[in-house]
């Protein structure tokens, strides 16, 4: 059994704050990347007692430079650094058998952790054919495209709902519950680190019941910009279309050419 890993930050107990924890300038981002360690270790934990016999680890947040490789689980590999292709799932194929989320966080506009989706400054919403998603569902489209069910999605309560909203197969576990955008409560390290082994053991036991998640082709990446300008910048893109003054939608026949141009967009508006 092969299993891949994506690791966020933002979802990681006891990180709620963007300049003190998730930029690498902040006071303690040192300390939160050790707490993402330690939750990636977990999972890669369960992986094993779960049976699986190669793990690759993926860092997915802002440089993805975060994760410590000194400390990183010895069953596992680790993807590191930036740009990737494939962004937060670079390395996922079809061979493998289960995808799992670590560290992640809701969409932007709702009330979870350091919610967001992709670009904070940039991005107010996200739609795959007029379904409104966030990183959870922009990636479980990925693992899709290459046939591989999320069986699990770690973090916040907010993140957890969203995940089980859009794919009700998935396994979940909540690590802190949030309680103002930058503020939760959250399980210390030791419990939310058993927490998850568990959770991971549970979800691949559970592989058979899990389902693929893949929107249907022509696949439509639809991205409302927190401003016009971004959106006027955006729409330069060869095939790109205005849907209104915020808004900008590119379509594509398979999905990863599809997230490719979201991605190009984005990176236009900036
Ligand atoms: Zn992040």
């Amino acid at each position: 059994m092969k299993v891949f890993i994506s690791c966020d930050i933002e979802g990681v107990s006891g990180v709620v704050d963007a300049a003190l924890h998730t930029s690498p300038e902040g006071r303690d981002y040192g300390r939160a990347r050790e707490l993402m360690t330690g939750e990636a270790n977990a999972v890669v934990e369960g992986a094993v007692k779960a049976g699986a016999t190669e793990i690759v680890v993926n860092d997915a947040h802002g440089p993805m430079t975060n994760l410590l490789i000194e400390k990183l689980h010895p069953a596992a590999t680790l993807i590191t650094g930036s740009p990737k292709p494939l962004s937060m799932m670079e390395g996922i194929d079809s061979s493998f058998d289960a995808a799992v989320f670590v560290g992640y966080h809701s969409r932007m506009g709702t009330p979870g952790v350091l919610s967001h989706t992709i670009s904070g400054g940039r991005v107010a919403n996200v739609w795959i054919n007029d379904i409104l998603v966030g990183e959870t569902g922009i990636n479980a489209g990925l693992a899709g495209h290459f046939g591989v069910p999320v069986v699990l999605v770690c973090g916040d309560d907010v993140v957890a709902q969203e995940a089980k909203e859009l794919l009700p197969h998935v396994h979940t576990a909540v690590v802190k519950h949030a309680i103002t955008r930058n503020s939760a409560k959250c399980l210390p390290p030791d419990k939310a680190r058993a927490l998850l082994e568990q959770a991971t053991i549970e979800a691949l036991k559970g592989l058979d019941k899990a389902k693929v998640w893949l929107p249907p082709s022509p696949v439509t990446f639809k991205i409302q910009f927190k401003d016009a300008g971004q959106a006027e910048y955006a729409a330069r893109m060869p095939y790109a279309e205005m849907v209104d003054p915020t808004t900008v939608s590119f379509t594509a026949e398979d999905y990863v050419a599809a997230f490719k141009g979201m991605r190009a967009l984005i990176g236009l508006a900036g």
